[in-house]
């Protein structure tokens, strides 16, 4: 089997930047880096410095005063520090951009400010508080990956975390301008090496600029030789020159070479998609692609809104590996996002709580599981960390009798009125209805729903998890329906409360509008909706082992437990085989056999062929039990793979959950 090496640097906390506050050489306090003894800005003239080098030395003002693309202007950096380059390209797109134009800024950063370094080197500049309030809000844990941020509705911050020639080698997605930024490189040499300059020429568009500060030789000739012309011009005060260019031609992209299959479809961006199923996954997609300026239709059989209360609570959590995975680095990044995005999404908290996630470790086995993974992962302990059943119970506030995995910043989430919530995004109008079939047509796709209607879109999301596979274009994506029951239980005036959603076997979130909720039963196969006795009497049993004193505090206080008191929700989940989501556009599986034969007889013959789509269509499903980490990081990927921009993960994970992966698989397998 092709095996294609993950480039991938370790799953890791990185280190913080350390910093020095002392007065510049004008009597002004500025940071300066301990690590690198070089400064960060000079606060004198910090922001003038910005804006002649990286701001005009990118012919910015012109060029986003011109910009009429629906896709967005993409501008690169190097060495994020302080962020004060990219809050003045901001400004600067603020002051000159049309009104539907649109931002997206990609940052490398190996040492991240602590926030409250952060917000101290921000305070600096008065004029851009707002705009440092954004970014201090949702400043992201020190964990080496993608991180989006959404600064308003027209401008994106992906950062990426970790070295930069290292991040961009990751990146997927095409830059127009570049701020070549990072400590100068007598300070700094190991960033200013030949990769860093040869992965920016390979992400960038034909005609990207770039401008920097310094004129060292080995920035001239680094450049020059990954293809970019550079010039000097005048440079900012003191410095008499400074360096700015462009590539005409970057060089082709050949990290797919023995993975042709998953090259991209050529990017069409429509004005309207068909999101056909409204839970979480095509909930999120929809509201995705909506802010985006695209009109969405999303249709589902039932309609959310008119369900009423139903007091179910699901978990914002994540399993992960004890070796590093490419699946555990998805989770782990959607469960970073999906943070952030709540946060973003519904700041007062009506919808979702962070409340923590204690995984329980309830064997010895799993003990030694858990032991495993924080040796082979050393994450923030505010992401992920061991605590001995002492601090487990303080944690839950509850006695707890095992050590767990805690998770202070996973959540749980209402998911109904969530996703009630994201289909009233503006611009997504919901249509009750079941798709019987969808046919390509010359403009894009037609929709033939159940009660004889049609609908037409340029694009479609199939978002329908455990029936995504019915439809004909996706036969080939095996989904396995897996039913869970949920137990849901009113509680007394004064029952204790729990601190953590309490995960074992399954999940007990802390009670809202004081029902518990938990479960739930696992039924691979099984799809009737029929509530069971049965199944309460498995969710008991498995509420008893994982909190027992919280069961005993309840019987004491008069609750009756026996199960045919309990109500219960059933919901029917979505596995793929390799219990990976499928995210990504939509192979055309007949064309891939063809394309590909070659492989069932060899797998190192890969035929030079980029993977043939269904062009416009999209599939967002299989999220099993752990969509709310999932499906709205794999919303963002579809709504930016759709609108051309960067992808909030790495290509290789961008890879992992392309939906293809199955077809080649079972190709190489000769099945
Ligand atoms: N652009 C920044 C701003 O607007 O505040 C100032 C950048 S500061 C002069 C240089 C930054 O580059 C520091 O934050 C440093 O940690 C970062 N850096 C240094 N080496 C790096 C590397 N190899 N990869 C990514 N970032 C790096």
């Amino acid at each position: 089997m092709p095996v294609s090496v993950s480039p991938l640097p370790p799953l890791a906390g990185l280190e913080p930047a350390r910093l020095d506050w002392r007065c510049d050489d004008t009597g002004e306090s500025a940071p300066l880096s301990t690590q690198f003894d070089d400064v960060y800005f000079s606060r004198h003239d910090g922001r003038a410095e910005t804006e002649h080098v990286f701001v005009q030395g990118n012919d910015l003002p012109r060029r986003l005063a011109d910009w009429q693309a629906q896709r967005p202007f993409v501008i690169g950096e190097t060495g994020f520090g302080t962020g004060l380059n990219m809050l003045c390209a901001w400004a600067c797109f603020d002051a000159h951009a049309p009104a539907g134009a649109r931002l997206h800024l990609v940052s490398t950063e190996r040492y991240p400010l602590r926030r409250e370094d952060l917000a101290q080197a921000l305070a600096a500049w008065p004029d851009l508080t707002k705009r440092a309030e954004r970014l201090l809000g949702q400043w992201p844990e020190p964990v080496a990956g993608v991180h989006r941020l959404w600064l308003d509705e027209r401008v994106t911050l992906d950062l990426h975390f970790g070295d930069a020639a290292e991040r961009l080698a990751l990146l997927e997605g095409r830059v127009d301008a570049w701020f070549l930024d990072g400590f100068a490189p007598a300070k700094n040499p190991e960033m200013w090496r030949p990769e860093l300059f040869a992965a920016m020429a390979a992400c960038s568009r034909p005609g990207a600029t770039f401008a920097t500060f310094t004129c060292a030789g080995v920035v001239k000739r680094g450049l020059a030789e990954a293809g970019f012309a550079w010039r000097k011009v005048p440079g900012f005060g003191r410095k008499r020159e400074m360096l700015a260019g462009e590539i005409a031609s970057p060089p082709a992209d050949i990290r797919r070479a023995r993975t042709p299959w998953f090259s991209p479809p050529t990017p069409q961006p429509p004005r309207h998609v068909a999101v056909i199923g409204a839970g979480i996954a095509g909930a999120s997609t929809a509201a995705a692609l909506a802010r985006r300026g695209i009109a969405v239709t999303l249709i589902d059989r039932f309609d959310r809104a008119e369900l009423g209360t139903t007091h179910l609570q699901g978990a914002l959590y994540v399993k992960l590996a004890v070796e590093t995975n490419l699946q555990s680095r998805a989770y782990l990044a959607g469960l970073l996002h999906s943070r952030r995005w709540l946060a973003q999404l519904d700041p007062e908290q009506s919808l979702w709580r962070p409340s923590g996630v204690l995984q329980l470790a309830l064997s010895e086995q799993e003990q030694a599981r858990q032991a495993r993974f924080l040796d082979n992962h050393p994450l923030p302990e505010s992401v992920v960390r061991g605590v001995d059943a002492e601090a487990a119970s303080a944690a839950a506030g509850i006695r707890l009798e095992a050590p767990a995995l805690d998770y202070p910043g996973a959540a749980w989430v209402k998911p109904l009125e969530l996703c009630v919530k994201l289909a009233g995004t503006p611009g997504v109008s919901f249509r009750r209805g079941e798709v019987a079939s969808l046919a390509a047509s010359e403009a894009g796709w037609t929709l033939a729903l159940a009660d004889g209607e049609t609908i037409a879109a340029d694009q479609v999301v199939i978002a329908t998890a455990s029936e995504a596979a019915r439809f004909s274009q996706t036969q080939a994506l095996p989904v396995q329906p897996v039913r869970g029951q949920v137990s849901q239980l009113k509680l007394p005036d004064g029952a204790p409360a729990l601190g953590r959603v309490v995960c074992a076997g399954g999940y007990v979130p802390p009670a809202a509008d004081g029902v518990l909720n938990f479960g739930a039963t696992y039924g691979p196969g099984d799809t009737d909706m029929a509530e069971r006795e049965g199944d309460h009497t498995a969710n008991l049993a498995e509420l008893e082992r994982g909190l027992p004193h919280f069961v005993a505090v309840l019987r004491e206080a008069g609750v009756d437990l026996s199960p045919e008191r309990l109500t219960g929700r059933v919901g029917v989940r979505a596995a793929s085989p390799d219990k990976t989501p499928y995210c990504g556009p939509v192979p055309d599986a007949g064309a891939w056999h063809e394309d590909y034969a070659a492989l069932a007889k060899d797998a190192s013959r890969v035929p030079d062929v980029p993977g043939r789509h269904h062009p416009g269509l999209w599939i967002s499903a299989a999220h099993g039990s752990r969509g709310m980490a999932s499906a709205p990081l794999c919303a963002e990927l579809i709504a930016s793979r759709i609108c051309d921009e960067p992808l909030p993960l790495e290509w290789p994970l961008v890879d992992h959950l392309h939906p293809g992966r199955r077809v080649i698989r079972d190709l190489i397998r000769n099945r």
